[in-house]
């Protein structure tokens, strides 16, 4: 008798309470209307947690620091509160400084998906391309500006663009903004905006640079921090194979013919990049390079091509793959050994999205023993050996201790390029 009045009093509670799965749609973030109809265009219903604890604040003009994973969606989490808040407010504009041109010019096509249905207008100045179009685009009076900090900064420098009405900053991935050697460029556009506005912050880690930044430049940010959306339901399978440089070529090319799906493999260098896509090449597989010596068109086909299949493969070093949104990866693989342990977190997270396991596979010459071991401290998982019957396996020396140090030299090297 009691059960029934306790089973009766949940089913009432259960009515009374808004049904759940509602509060968690983007119709419940405040988000208007004309904003909402391309969400549910695009089949954007579901916020990710970023987009559910930011969009809120965002829209109020909170200053934000957001800590999030590449693939969290940040993208919409700030484009939707930027362009709600400029419209409604008819005045202010936004600017949206990003590491490299892929990500900006990423961030400028999300934008502009959905700046028409409240009337705004979107420029996105890169490096690496001619000035025209970009001033063209400036005469043309954007509410938003998309770029790369050296390109932007150029333009402010030349007066091309007045920088007094843009009271909302966004610094995407910033900590590697400050990897790439950005800082200067970026403290001086800071100094060129109104006092009174906005930054939103959003990176991946927050190193020392970032934490100065968010204090000089901020006001009581709201923090937020997510980890990687579906985290829990996916896995990546961590192996590694121990062999000499020699043969790392003999190994890719008998992963690749053992693995059909898409594979995207990481190389340190951009040298490397060429090398071992033209090795790849040379084996009859369908490859595309990307690295910092490719134009900007090259990159751009290069990418496209891996993202509609026109390639199986694609060869990469980190910094131009960074943040590049390409899902479905069946493979990925650490040709070398990442330099900074965070590169490796960036790069096993590009397989197994989507609710499929993935599979990342580290190449370890035999001296870096004391690198896996501090991979395997940072993500509390251990690398499974494998060996290979076509290629002679090497003894790992060096384990016992975790690097000191790991990669200072190599992003030094990186950084003055
Ligand atoms: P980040 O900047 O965190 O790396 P992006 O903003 O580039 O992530 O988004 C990653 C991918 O997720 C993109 O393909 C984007 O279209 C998709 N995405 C973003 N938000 C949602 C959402 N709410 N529902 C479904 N897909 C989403
Ligand atoms: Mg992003």
């Amino acid at each position: 008798m009691k059960n029934i009045f306790i089973k009766a009093g949940i089913k009432i509670l259960r009515l009374l309470k808004p049904r759940k799965k509602d509060k968690k749609l983007f119709n419940s973030l405040g988000i208007s209307e004309s904003l909402l109809k391309i969400l549910n265009k695009n089949k954007f219903v579901k916020p990710t947690p970023i987009q559910f604890k930011a969009i809120p604040h965002a829209l109020e003009g909170k200053d934000i620091v957001g800590i999030a994973q590449t693939g969290t969606g940040k993208t919409i989490a700030f484009a939707i509160p930027i362009l709600q808040r400029l419209s409604e407010n008819g005045h202010g504009k936004a600017l949206i400084l990003l590491p490299t041109r892929e990500l900006a010019q990423q961030v400028a096509d999300v934008c502009a998906m959905f700046a028409t249905a409240v009337k705004m207008r979107t420029a996105c100045l890169i490096g690496g391309e001619g000035k025209d179009r970009q001033l063209r685009d400036l005469r043309r009076n954007p509410n938003i500006v998309i770029g790369t900090p050296g390109r932007v900064n150029d333009h402010i420098q030349h007066g091309a663009m007045r920088t007094k009405d843009f009271n909302i900053l966004v610094l995407d991935e910033a900590d590697r903004m400050f990897d790439m050697g950005f800082a200067p460029q970026i403290n001086r556009i800071i100094r060129t905006l109104p006092q009174k506005r906005q930054t939103m912050l959003f990176s991946a880690t927050i190193p020392d640079e970032v934490m100065a930044l968010a204090g000089n430049n901020m006001k009581d940010p709201v923090r937020i921090e997510v980890s990687r959306s579906g985290s829990a339901a996916v896995k990546v399978h961590q192996q590694m194979y121990v062999l000499r440089s020699a043969l790392k070529p003999l190994l890719a090319l008998k992963l690749l013919e053992e693995h059909k799906g898409q594979v995207l493999i990481f190389v340190e260098t951009r040298y490397d990049a060429s090398k071992v896509a033209s090795i790849i090449h040379h084996a009859k597989h369908k490859v595309a390079e990307l690295h910092s010596d490719r134009s900007m068109g090259q990159r751009k086909e290069a990418m496209e091509g891996f993202k509609n299949g026109k390639y199986r493969i694609l060869v990469a070093t980190d910094i131009a793959a960074r943040g590049i949104d390409v899902t479905g990866i069946e493979m990925v693989i650490n040709y070398d050994i990442p330099a900074e342990n965070d590169a490796y977190v960036h790069r096993i997270g590009r397989t197994g999205r989507a609710g499929k396991d993935g599979l990342a596979i580290t190449f370890v010459r035999p001296d870096q023993g004391g690198d896996v071991k501090s991979i395997e401290e940072l993500t509390g998982v251990k690398l499974e050996l494998m060996t290979h019957p076509a290629v002679p396996a090497e003894k790992l020396w060096g384990y016992e201790h975790a690097a000191a140090n790991r990669g200072w030299n190599q992003s030094a090297l990186r950084r003055k390029r």
